[in-house]
């Protein structure tokens, strides 16, 4: 793809484009604009690149978008390693899914579990978790389902597939529908790759950005 690209080259509608703009966000870093097109289109996708590297906007932009399509059951749910992650992902989606209205809830550790599961009973779009507390609620709440979601993220994916959260993350893989989008986005890929091929039938885009930016 060529270097200057901008964020309407990207297929993305206007007004998520001005509200990106309205926090400063002009045009898109590299893993946005290789990654952003892939997922609008309908690809599972594996982004790699370094820490600050716009890697949220990366698939919250393309969720967003898509979610304006079939605003319909949870939409997306994006899982990563700290409660800290989850609070900023939730930020991002909140600013950009502004003008939609968008509806979203973090579900970490150190929350009242019926606070959080009033929250989930109001049918977010999007659900930014971590592993240990979604997997809490999926075992404890027969009513709380994520059969219908159409969106799987990975953050920070090597960190989460790193073998520490292995029996959360079988729980929730055994909630999600088999007919989905995974998005696997991570600072490196070693254990991602295998993982998502495993996950996976579709055919993969895979970003990395080179190593010396
Ligand atoms: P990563 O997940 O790759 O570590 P983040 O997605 O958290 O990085 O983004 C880091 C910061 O960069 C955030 O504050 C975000 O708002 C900002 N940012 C993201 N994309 C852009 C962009 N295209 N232009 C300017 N700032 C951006
Ligand atoms: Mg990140």
């Amino acid at each position: 793809m060529a270097d200057k690209v901008n964020f309407t080259d990207l297929q993305l509608n206007n007004w998520i484009i001005r509200q990106c703009a309205s926090i400063g966000v002009k045009s898109p870093t590299p893993i946005q604009s290789n990654c952003i097109p892939e997922i609008l289109n309908g690809k599972d996708c594996i982004g790699a690149a370094k820490t600050g590297s716009g890697k949220t906007l990366a698939f919250a932009l393309p969720i967003i978008q898509k979610l304006c399509e079939d605003p319909y059951g949870i939409f997306a749910l994006v899982l990563t390693p700290t409660r800290e992650l989850a609070y900023q992902i939730g930020d991002q989606f909140a600013v950009v899914g502004k003008p939609m209205n968008l509806k979203y809830c973090v579900i970490v550790g150190g929350v009242d579990m019926v606070e959080q599961g009033i929250q989930l009973s109001k049918h977010p779009h999007i659900v930014v978790a971590t592993p240990g507390r979604l997997a809490d609620h999926l075992e404890s709440c027969k009513n709380f389902t994520l059969s219908r979601i159409k969106f799987l993220v990975l953050d920070e994916a090597d960190r989460l597939l790193s073998g520490h959260f292995d029996e959360q993350i079988k729980t929730i893989f055994s909630n999600l529908p088999k007919l989905r989008q995974n998005l696997f986005f991570s600072a490196t890929i070693t254990d991602t790759l295998q993982k998502l091929k495993e996950v996976t039938s579709k055919e993969v885009s895979l970003y990395e950005a080179p190593s010396d930016t």
